[in-house]
């Protein structure tokens, strides 16, 4: 009887202790597992930064999905640049994704130009936040959109202010510089496109709105350092913009590119992806991607997708 009962025991702590170990390791295993997910969903050849050391001081940018138009927003320690916002119908979307980022005053608003896919959503946003300063080249439009956007502007009492090329301002940690339009009277409203250069650290950025070859061979022509390791894509991958010479000169590892699915404008066009292609630059795009964020801690830089494909629209 003595030694059943030991039996009972020992049998009984051997199957406790085993339960227990297999527990242990069961949930280890899927801490392992949950890891090597979320590792897939980045870009495996850059160093990544952990999520959980992402910090304040990081320079954020968030290339929002409002479809067939441009919207960006910035974000570093607390200070908000929001570079155009969208077609007329995007400007609930917009306002949103900038509430739900926590915005309540933006230090800077950029309009790059007349266009409607670039400041239909503007209006909204101004009525809904603070806004420091709002830029807009010296152009005009006779169309609604524009009507409703200057509106908006004066009745929070502000002016707009057209930015000098060359100018230099401070974004939170970081600086940009404005490297277009370096003219004032284009054919086309797209060569107005204030285009800026974002640098934080040892990283820059170059947002190019629809800046067509014109304006790049003026920013060229200047002598503006205009190397950037992400480039965003001038007018949505139009044949119009992203010269060989240009995309050359900025030397980027990465290209955002923001385009509609299925566009009237079959944008973007071959030749762009091509040469995007032959210079290995890894190019991410809102139609096939939705929002795409990319993050900075002044040295590397991750974002969120893996790079999409170079299809083009015939
Ligand atoms: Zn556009």
């Amino acid at each position: 009887m003595k030694n059943k009962a030991k039996y009972i025991i020992v049998t009984s702590i051997i199957i406790i202790f085993t339960l227990f170990l297999g527990k242990y390791l069961v949930t280890d295993f899927n801490i392992t597992d949950t890891t090597n997910n979320y590792n897939e969903d980045l870009n495996k050849e850059d160093s990544l930064v952990d999520v959980s050391k992402i910090s304040n001081d990081d320079l954020k940018i968030y290339f929002i999905d409002v479809g067939q138009a441009d919207c960006t927003l910035i974000e570093q320690n607390g200070k908000f640049m929001l570079i155009d916002a969208g077609n007329n119908d995007d400007g609930n979307l917009v306002v949103n994704f900038l509430k739900q980022k926590g915005v309540s005053k933006l230090d800077y608003v950029i309009g790059t130009h007349a266009h409607e896919d670039h400041i239909g959503g503007l209006d909204n946003v101004i009525q809904n936040f603070d806004e420091e300063k709002i830029f807009f080249p010296k152009t005009t439009s006779t169309t609604k959109t524009f009507e409703d956007f200057v509106k908006a502007v004066k009745a929070k009492n502000k002016k707009l202010y057209a930015p000098n090329s060359g100018e230099k301002f401070t974004f939170a940690n970081s600086t940009f510089e404005i490297l277009a339009p370096n003219a004032d009277n284009y054919e086309d409203a797209n060569n107005y496109s204030i285009v800026i250069k974002l640098t934080y650290k040892n990283r820059s950025f170059i947002f190019m709105g629809d800046a067509e070859k014109i304006s790049e061979d003026e920013i060229l022509n200047k002598g503006y350092d205009v190397r950037s390791d992400l480039i965003k894509i001038g007018h949505h991958g139009s044949s119009s913009s992203t010269s060989d010479k240009f995309l050359k000169a900025v030397n980027p590892k990465y290209a955002v590119i923001c385009v509609g699915k299925d566009n009237s404008y079959n944008h973007p066009k071959k030749s762009v992806m091509d040469r995007l292609k032959k210079y290995n630059i890894k190019v991410y795009r809102t139609d096939e991607q939705g929002d795409i964020t990319a993050i900075c801690d002044g040295e590397n830089i991750v974002l969120d997708k893996t790079p999409a494909s170079y299809n083009y629209m015939k």
